[in-house]
């Protein structure tokens, strides 16, 4: 197949520039792609609208059920998926197939769910005789689906699954460094019955985004991404009114009371903050401890921290080691260490990591790091940090550990650990995210809605929520009967 577009059930020519897509453990090329034109999103468009009346009015158990055959599908060629996951993101294996089972779960749900939506019914008082008043939903018809580089996967059955049962059609936009793996996705739709222009792939950066946001047959548009593109798209969507759900990004904090068990919040919090080398919107980005655990807790999560051993994803590191990968781009990768050089500059302390490791070159690797004594308008406090590094700040308590939670512009996820019931119902109502997790933290739970508060967005995916996002409800009046 070509790896460029996929437009009413076949792959097409883009005719935009060049795009190299590189594995970001060896820098090596693996495809080249062309980026598609506001001419070629325009055929996407076309093509999901055409398909849109048809796709509508097919019965909603053979919806799900045409998607709940894609994901069997989907799930037969996991290795072949996970292994391009692996190649183009560069996460390792074990977390690339964590990722594959969350995609392909998404569908399940999503389908079983379908056929179990119900509308409204009261009776109404008329003068044209007993009156029916019924809420049904409809679709809303081309949804524009824009995708980020960290979980192309997950995030791309997050916006399909609900999308497709809901029976809108979709064009997708995978990100510019990650399109391989959705090319392959949509090819394996067609494959397993969803009709020719029900799904459409486009591939290209900001451009090609805004091109499609903007297209007049576009109804909705599901973005997940930074803030600040959330912000543009949502100034663009919104000359058209159009309908938006905006995923962004996050600092979330984990707060740590002295009753906690220790070594479930440590190991927890690590697996978040390191997983996908960092790269999580969801992951715990800073760490509140109260004084009486804080040395264990720190002396805990270093120990554990140095375990990593940066490499390629393809390849699992010997143990004890853990593999982590490299970071995504080169850019996050300054990123990274220009937010750690401002800690350090201001007197944080890195108490691992926190370098290019030895022995590895070509790829974007860096040493997973722990951090203290950050100060608090440090940018390591104030931006979001995607990369490997836990900053960790003594609090005296969970009054105090909320207020410090609170001090940042996102408001995406967030944990706490104690058993202390007080303190816990400070934290479900006092923490300004959309999530809250108590002495866990589980990222696919596909029957509760996420999202975020503040600006880390606007709309909810996952659960029955998410696809109340998909359909406009409709008021019919029903009356002259007899
Ligand atoms: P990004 O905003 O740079 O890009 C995301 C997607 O938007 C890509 O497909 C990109 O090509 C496209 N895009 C870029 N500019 C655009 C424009 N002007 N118009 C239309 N589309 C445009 O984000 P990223 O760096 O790829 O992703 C990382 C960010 O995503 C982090 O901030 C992370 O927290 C966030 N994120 C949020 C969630 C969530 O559910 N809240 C989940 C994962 C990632």
């Amino acid at each position: 197949m070509t790896t460029q577009l996929w437009i009413d059930g076949e792959a097409a020519e883009a005719t935009g520039a060049d795009r190299e897509v590189q594995n970001p453990a060896t820098l090596a090329t693996i495809e080249t792609v062309k980026d598609a034109t506001a001419d070629d999103v325009d055929r996407a468009v076309q093509a999901a609208h055409r398909a849109f009346p048809g796709w509508a009015a097919t019965d909603v158990t053979k919806r799900a059920g045409i998607v709940r055959k894609a994901a069997d599908l989907l799930a037969q060629h996991r290795e072949e998926l996970v292994a391009s996951l692996v190649q183009e993101q560069g996460k390792p294996t074990l977390e690339a197939k964590g990722e594959f089972g969350h995609f392909v779960n998404g569908l399940y749900f999503y389908s079983e769910l379908a056929s179990k939506v119900r509308g409204g019914y009261q009776e109404l008082p008329s003068q044209f005789g007993r009156s029916y008043g019924l809420t049904i939903r409809r679709p809303l018809g081309v949804v524009g689906a824009i995708v980020p580089w960290n979980f192309p996967l997950t995030l791309l059955a997050n916006k399909l699954g609900p999308a497709l049962v809901a029976g809108n059609t979709v064009v997708a936009k995978p990100a510019e460094t990650t399109p391989l793996t959705t090319l392959r996705v949509a090819e394996l739709l067609g494959e397993a019955g969803v009709p020719a222009g029900v799904v459409n792939v486009v591939t290209g950066a900001a451009e090609t985004g805004e091109a499609l946001v903007t297209h007049p047959l576009v109804r909705r548009v599901a973005f997940t991404g930074q803030t600040s593109t959330g912000q543009r798209i949502a100034e663009l969507a919104g000359r058209d009114l159009k309908r938006v759900s905006l995923e962004l990004g996050g600092s979330d904090p984990s707060i740590v009371l002295a009753d906690a068990d220790l070594d479930a919040a440590v190991k927890t919090i690590q697996i978040g903050r390191y997983w996908n080398c960092g790269q999580m919107c969801l992951a715990p980005k800073r760490a509140f401890v109260v004084d009486e655990v804080y040395d264990r807790f720190v002396d805990t999560m270093v120990s554990r921290v140095e375990r990593y051993e940066p490499g390629n994803g393809a390849e699992p590191a010997e143990k004890p080691k853990l593999r982590i990968g490299p970071l995504h781009t080169a850019r996050q990768l300054q990123t990274l260490q220009d937010q750690l050089a401002d800690a350090v500059d201001r007197g944080a302390k890195v108490l691992v990591g926190g370098g290019v490791p030895d022995g590895t070159s070509g790829g974007h690797f860096f040493q997973p790091a722990v951090v203290v004594d950050v100060p608090r308008d440090s940018r390591l406090a104030t931006e979001e940090v995607f990369g490997p590094v836990l900053p960790v700040w003594r609090v005296d308590d969970v009054d105090h550990a909320i207020e410090l939670a609170n001090d940042t512009e996102y408001g995406l996820g967030s944990s706490i650990w104690t058993r202390d019931a007080g303190a816990i119902d400070k934290a479900m109502n006092g923490l300004e995210t959309g999530i809250t997790w108590v002495n866990q933290m589980h990222y696919g739970y596909d029957e509760m809605p996420f999202g975020g508060t503040k600006m880390s967005g606007v709309g909810r995916e996952h659960g029955a929520e998410a696809l109340e996002e998909y359909v406009e409800i409709k008021s019919v009046v029903v009356g002259g009967l007899h």
